[in-house]
C-alpha cells in the first residue's frame, strides 16, 4: 500500500492480511469464495475495502464482528446487504437493541461453544467461550493458517488499554489468557495498536496480569485499613473507603511499575487504573489477602 494511507496492510499467512491505522486492526481472509472480513473499526473506515480492493478483485461476502463495540464495528456499514454479517447472539440482540445504522444487524449467528465455517476452502472457527471482554465477544481461529484473532484482551508490546481493555468482567478478563493459550496459533490478532502478536506476546500479557492479581492482593495485605480510618476518620464513610482503596492501588502500582515498566508500552499510564480495579474486583469478587480486613465502616 502506497505510505500516504496512513494503514500498513500485512499479510500475517497465506491469504491472510492484517490491516491497522497505528491504533486498530482489522482482518481480511481471500479465499475461494470471496474475501471474509473480521471487523471494521471506524477509524481506518473506507481505506479497509480500498485495501481489500488493492489484495484482490473478488467481492467481500461476509464481514465477521468480533464484539459489539463501535470502535470495532462502526464502520461495517461500507459493505451492502449482500454480504453476511456474522456475529454472536449476544452480539445480535444488543445490536437489535441498539438499532444504530453503522453496526448493522447480525444475519448469521452463533451460539455458545464453538461453530466452524467453509468459505471455499478457508475454514473459520467462531468460538463463543465466555464473556472475556464483553459477552458476545467471539474468538475467531483460522486453523490451518493458525491465525488467532481475540479484541480487547491481550495489546502485544502494551499492557492492555484503560481498565483492562474495560472488560466487563474482570475474572473473564483474566481468565481469557489461558483459554487463548489453549489455542493452536502462531499469530495473533489484538484488535490494536499496529502489530500483529505471537503466542510469546499472549504468555507476556498472561504474566502480567497474574502479577497484578498478585500485587493488587499484596498491598491489600500491606495498607492497614484502621490506620487510614485512624487518619481521615469515619464520619465520611465513603471518603474512608475510597482513601483506603486508593492507598491500596498506589501500593500495587509502585510494585508492578517496579516490574513492568519498560517492558511494555503504556505502563506508567495504564497500571495505576489496572490496580484500581483488580483491587476492587478483589474486594467484592472474593480472593481476599489473608490480612486485609473488609472495608467495612464501623460506627
Ligand atoms: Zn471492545
Amino acid at each position: 500500500m502506497p505510505q500516504d494511507t496512513g494503514i500498513l496492510v500485512r499479510e500475517v499467512a497465506p491469504g491472510v492480511h492484517m490491516v491497522t491505522d497505528g491504533l486498530y486492526q482489522a482482518l481480511f481472509a481471500v479465499t475461494d469464495a470471496g474475501v471474509v472480513v473480521v471487523d471494521a473499526p471506524p477509524s481506518i473506515g473506507p481505506r479497509l475495502s480500498q485495501a481489500i480492493a488493492a489484495a484482490t478483485d473478488k467481492p467481500v461476502i461476509a464481514l465477521i464482528y468480533t464484539h459489539s463495540h463501535i470502535d470495532h464495528i462502526g464502520a461495517a456499514d461500507q459493505y451492502g446487504p449482500e454480504v453476511q454479517r456474522i456475529a454472536s447472539v449476544p452480539t445480535r440482540d444488543k445490536l437489535a437493541r441498539l438499532a444504530d445504522p453503522r453496526r448493522p444487524v447480525p444475519t448469521r449467528v452463533v451460539g455458545p461453544g464453538s461453530t466452524g465455517m467453509r468459505f471455499g476452502a478457508t475454514e473459520v472457527q467462531l468460538d463463543l467461550a465466555g464473556a472475556f471482554h464483553e459477552p458476545g465477544n467471539l474468538i475467531v481461529l483460522f486453523p490451518r493458517e493458525k491465525v488467532l484473532m481475540m479484541v480487547d484482551i491481550v495489546y502485544p508490546g502494551w499492557v492492555p488499554f484503560t481498565n483492562l481493555g474495560m472488560a466487563e468482567d474482570v475474572q473473564g478478563f483474566i481468565d481469557a489468557h489461558d483459554v487463548l493459550l489453549g489455542y493452536d496459533f502462531s499469530v495473533f490478532v489484538g484488535g490494536h495498536l499496529s502489530r500483529p502478536g505471537t503466542r510469546e506476546d499472549v504468555e507476556t500479557a498472561k504474566t502480567y496480569v497474574t502479577d497484578l492479581v498478585a500485587a493488587a492482593r499484596e498491598a491489600q495485605g500491606k495498607v492497614d485499613f484502621m490506620g487510614v480510618a485512624g487518619e481521615i476518620g469515619f464520619a465520611n464513610r465513603w471518603l474512608l473507603v475510597k482513601t483506603w482503596m486508593d492507598r491500596v492501588a498506589d501500593a500495587c502500582t509502585v510494585s508492578m511499575l517496579g516490574k513492568w515498566e519498560g517492558k511494555l508500552g503504556g505502563a506508567s499510564v495504564s497500571t495505576p487504573g489496572h490496580c484500581w480495579i483488580m483491587q476492587e474486583h478483589l474486594n467484592i469478587n472474593g480472593l481476599p489477602a489473608t490480612s486485609a480486613p473488609e472495608p467495612k465502616p464501623v460506627s
